[in-house]
């Protein structure tokens, strides 16, 4: 079975909240963050509900799933303090992994900040070391993120990660996590190529390697180290490009975790368009919509073939507007699929009331395509 799902919170209800939420979204993983991502506060596990989300999942059918640690871990900086604190907390993050009974914990290798990539690369591999050593009784392997470049972050290239990789005694614990918009804006051809990205990775670090793989569309071009996600279909890698990850034959049975962003109008009532992306993704979004769900969707096909707007093409284009012609951005900064979205409100192309959210989702469905839409 496919396993697709995305990051959820662990902070409602503990592990049995993740659950419930994952399931909400037709989830077959998730991805969680045992605690703020920005920093070392954390609840005892006692607290967060563990045995009852292991049940829960248990029940559903939810295996594998994913820890990532926070961003404040930087291994790579020359502070003492911060290394030190990173280091100490990065063990504590890899026991509370242990004993969520996860396999995997992402990590963004770290940032050489004043340094130099040579001097990065060392001290990642010097932390990474500590971290193993002192966490010896687990079996938990650290997945090294593979990065946008942006700023001074290590990992933007597979040969980066594989010179870590190299430098750590027990490397065996060390597992890397792809993350497609990272990839796409470090330079790497997700959208034409993605056979070639994966044998460059084979070669380099080796697939054996991979863990885990992080699904986001992205709100830049290739190569531009911004490290921006965008949700599937309204970015520049595309649907057809993601739908070619999710079910490529090297990647079978690794766990897609989806970190797009929330949307919405109004500030604090932003909504996932997970359970759209993960059913388009995963080909079964007719049964879980229904009939009324795919004729919408027709209906927008219908609508912006009239209007000339083609999804890849509308997308691609308002992006680039966006980039290069300040005045227009300064004119009109929505993005493309609140463009779409505003055209489909004001010309009342679907019948009836939907929520933004229900609304997103359908526009998301016309991401995927006529192709997809004659199959569903
Ligand atoms: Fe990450
Ligand atoms: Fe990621
Ligand atoms: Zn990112």
């Amino acid at each position: 079975m496919l396993k697709i799902g995305s990051h959820v919170s662990f902070a409602e209800k503990g592990l049995a909240g993740s659950v419930e939420e994952a399931l909400s979204y037709g989830s077959s993983t998730f991805m969680i963050y045992t605690g703020a991502p920005q920093n070392t506060r954390r609840k005892p596990l006692e607290e967060m509900f563990v045995d009852e989300g292991r049940k829960l999942m248990a029940e559903h059918g939810i295996g594998e799933i994913v820890v990532h640690a926070p961003y404040i871990i930087n291994l790579g900086s020359h502070k003492k303090d911060t290394f030190e604190l990173a280091v100490r907390f990065l063990q504590e993050e890899v026991r509370r992994t242990q004993r969520l009974g996860v396999k995997n914990i992402v990590l963004h290798p770290g940032a050489y900040t004043e340094m130099d990539p040579e001097y990065g690369i060392n001290r990642i591999a010097e932390g990474l070391n500590e971290v193993l050593d002192g966490t010896a009784d687990t079996d938990v392997s650290i997945a090294l993120e593979t990065m946008a470049g942006k700023g001074t972050e290590m990992g933007r290239t597979f040969e980066e990660l594989a010179r870590i990789i190299e430098k750590v005694r027990r490397n065996d614990r060390l597992t890397v996590c792809m993350d497609t918009c990272h990839l796409h804006d470090a330079g790497y051809d997700v959208v034409n190529d993605f056979d070639g990205v994966l044998q460059a990775f084979d070669r380099v670090i080796g697939l054996e390697r991979l863990a885990v793989v992080h699904i986001n569309d992205s709100k830049n071009e290739r190569g531009a180290a911004k490290d921006r996600h965008a949700p599937v279909g309204s970015g520049w890698i595309g649907f057809e490009a993601i739908r070619n990850v999710v079910h490529n034959e090297a990647l079978k049975d690794k766990p897609f975790i989806l970190e797009t962003p929330w949307i919405g109008k109004v500030k604090g009532k932003e909504r996932p368009m997970y359970e759209a992306e993960i059913a388009l993704l995963r080909g079964d979004a007719a049964q879980r919509f229904g009939p009324e769900f795919l004729d919408h969707v027709e209906r927008l096909h219908h609508f912006f073939d009239k209007e000339g707007i083609e999804p890849r093409g509308y997308v691609l284009k308002t992006w680039e507007a966006l980039k290069s012609d300040a005045k227009a951005r300064k004119a009109d900064p929505r993005e493309p699929m609140e463009r779409l979205y505003d055209m489909i409100v004001e010309n009342r192309v679907l019948p009836g009331e939907f929520t933004e959210e229900a609304l997103n989702h359908r526009l998301t469905a016309w991401f995927a395509g006529k192709e997809w839409l004659r199959s569903a």
